[in-house]
């Protein structure tokens, strides 16, 4: 499952901020997976659920926002919000629309104890 490495990686990322950062324990952790980048968000938590125990994340309370993603509709010659692929723009209804955000998954922010 494509879940369990983007855990890892990000258990990577936090485990190599603490030895950088010299910190022991990560109280909280906040994570924003656009809603275009494929993340299924209960998987992803489940994910990090197991591996975290024995880790600097063991304990820690894991908050995923789920932010709407961009998009450029043609036909508005704007910037609209849009929940999903192929979703049409919800201003005009058109489908000529090219996502231009909310495709990345990372880490937004974590509270930590020495
Ligand atoms: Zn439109």
């Amino acid at each position: 499952m494509h879940e369990v490495s983007l855990a890892g990686g990000i258990l990577q990322l936090v485990e190599d901020a603490a030895q950088r950062e010299h910190f022991s324990r990560v109280t909280r952790l906040r994570l924003e997976a656009g809603a275009l980048c494929g993340v299924e968000i209960g998987a992803l938590l489940f994910a990090l659920e197991s591996l975290v125990p024995g880790t600097c994340l063991d304990g820690s309370i894991i908050d995923i926002d789920e932010p709407a993603a961009s998009a450029w509709c043609m036909r508005c010659s704007s910037t609209v919000h849009i929940r999903s692929r192929g979703q049409a723009c919800p201003a005009c209804g058109s489908y000529q629309i090219q996502p231009t955000g909310g495709t990345e998954l990372r880490v937004v922010d974590m509270n930590v104890v020495d």
